[in-house]
């Protein structure tokens, strides 16, 4: 049976999973949601004997019920391959407790990877499955990590285009590094004067812009997203708490059936709402715990009900969580509201209009399946020094942030269930801010000649991903204004 999917702004239309991969995002400015949630079809004990690639089948197939079994495949297979340095893909980590889930093995060390890796490939085949015959333009805008992978991903994949914005003073040295220095003939990065936010609106505002989707089509382009709006972001990212789950299972860490926790440093809620899918499609999860820096603005949606955007932008060392508007949420928003489009839409137009809104008495009891937690900088330093002079293990600054808030649950709760951390970044990422953490004579240093400092302390090899960047040329310099985003794509495309 085919599984559709909805906006969370309209009841009424429905889309297959391809037609929602092209479009990203609805029409009507919603995000597409599946009508129902399918269960895995297997138990997870013979799911534990399989492969990452196979594991990847036996969850997508599930929600993208209209590709072939060939089709799905062949994505999985050019997606999970060799660009990754482990073949495990995703790597389950023990220290101090806890379980940590290396999501940073692909080609840009970040968890973006793990779906980015795969969306071109399911892009193109919807496309085909669709018989677009427009080039894609992939508009897309980063707090630093999906930026790279995204273009890593496309660069020159027939019959798209991609085109990338970043805060300028919002990214680490060597994610900058990562974007301006990337090839490949379909391949725009422009710095933005502005913040995160600033992007993400001027990105979501080109989408809906009607006459702009005119005269594209005129010239033969169409616009997707590659930001975790897509249901096609959004799937991948399900397999690898699956994933995690039948290897403890695997491993003997838990027995079947045996509940978890799962903690996710949490940022545009792309990543925890996969875990979220994930319970519902049968892993014995107990609580999904959010994990915020300084910018707590889920924190606080957790504790009060009152999702409130009024509030100062705070740039942490955590760049790829700072972010106020956290688009994923609103999926959730719309399934605790009872799949309710109308109810939603006012939410989102509070939203809009006054940069807050609330939930009901019984929709925040809805959220029983998720605890919040928030470090601020001191604590995330505290949590890398404190975790690398325990056990020797190095966490990135963004992974960090989930480990103190899970210590900081554990101490609350008593709760001794095993855990799983959802190990976000690579912590050559963010040498600077790790180095430092763990030794302050580091402040005086420059970021990249930290690298072999890291290895050393980390013990653990210098990534092919930074050994790359450190000698390769700048090939995008160009910059905007924030309410200049529009001109820009126009003239990288030539549309006058
Ligand atoms: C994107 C990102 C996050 C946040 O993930 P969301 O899905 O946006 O919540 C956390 N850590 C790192 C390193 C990231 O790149």
């Amino acid at each position: 049976m085919e599984l559709m999917y909805k906006s969370t702004r309209n009841e009424t239309q429905t889309v297959t999973a391809s037609e929602a991969i092209l479009k990203g995002l609805s029409d009507d400015g919603g995000l597409f949601v599946p009508v129902e949630f399918p269960k895995l079809q297997k138990p997870l004990s013979e799911i534990a004997k399989m492969s990452y690639q196979e594991t990847a089948y036996e969850v997508m197939k599930e929600f993208l019920t209209d590709f072939t079994e060939e089709e799905l495949k062949n994505c999985i297979n050019r997606a999970y391959d060799a660009k990754f340095d482990t073949e495990e893909i995703a790597p389950l980590v023990k220290a101090d407790g806890a379980y940590y889930l290396e999501l940073f093995h692909g080609a840009t060390i970040a968890f973006k990877d793990m779906a980015l890796s795969i969306l071109p490939h399911l892009l193109t085949t919807s496309a085909k499955k669709n018989h677009v015959e427009n080039e894609i333009v992939i508009l897309t805008a980063t707090s630093g990590d999906t930026g790279k992978a995204a273009l890593s991903g496309f660069a020159d994949v027939e019959g798209t285009r991609i085109i990338v914005f970043y805060p300028k003073d919002g990214v680490s040295e060597v994610q900058k590094l990562q974007m301006v220095t990337q090839k490949g003939n379909n391949t725009s990065v422009v710095a933005i004067h502005g913040n995160f936010d600033d992007a993400q609106n001027g990105v979501k505002e080109i989408f809906g812009d009607k006459e702009l989707e005119a005269e594209l089509k005129e010239a033969g382009f169409q616009f997707s997203s590659a930001n975790s709006i897509n249901i096609g972001r959004l799937v991948p990212q399900i397999v690898y708490y699956v994933y995690a789950y039948a290897k403890l299972l695997q491993n003997e860490e838990i027995i079947d059936g045996e509940e978890i926790n799962v903690v996710v440093p949490t940022g545009n809620f792309g990543n925890i709402l996969a875990a979220y899918f994930a319970k519902q499609m049968g892993v014995p999860i107990h609580k999904l715990i959010c994990a915020s820096n300084d910018n707590k603005v889920l924190y606080d949606f957790f504790q009060t009900g009152t999702y409130d955007k009024n509030r100062e932008f705070i740039l942490t060392t955590s760049p790829s969580m700072d972010i106020l508007i956290s688009s994923n949420l609103e999926r959730l928003i719309y399934l605790i509201a009872g799949a309710d489009a109308a109810k939603n839409v006012e939410f989102m137009n509070d939203l809009k209009t006054n940069g807050v809104y609330k939930i009901s008495e019984g929709m925040k009891e809805a959220l029983g399946d998720f605890a919040a937690g928030y470090a601020s900088e001191a604590q995330v330093n505290e949590r890398i020094r404190g975790l690398y002079e325990e056990t020797g293990y190095v966490i990135d600054t963004h992974t960090a942030v989930a480990s103190y808030v899970y210590e900081q649950y554990k101490e609350e709760t008593k709760d001794e269930r095993k855990t799983v951390i959802a190990s976000t970044a690579s912590p050559y990422k963010f040498m600077k801010s790790v180095m430092c953490a763990i030794d302050e004579s580091f402040k005086e240093k420059g970021e990249l000649s930290m690298v072999e400092d890291l290895s050393k302390t980390a013990k653990v090899e210098v990534p092919i991903a930074v050994k790359e960047v450190l000698d390769a040329k700048i090939l995008h310099t160009k910059e905007c204004d924030a309410d200049k985003m529009k001109a820009t794509v126009k003239e990288i495309l030539g549309v006058n």
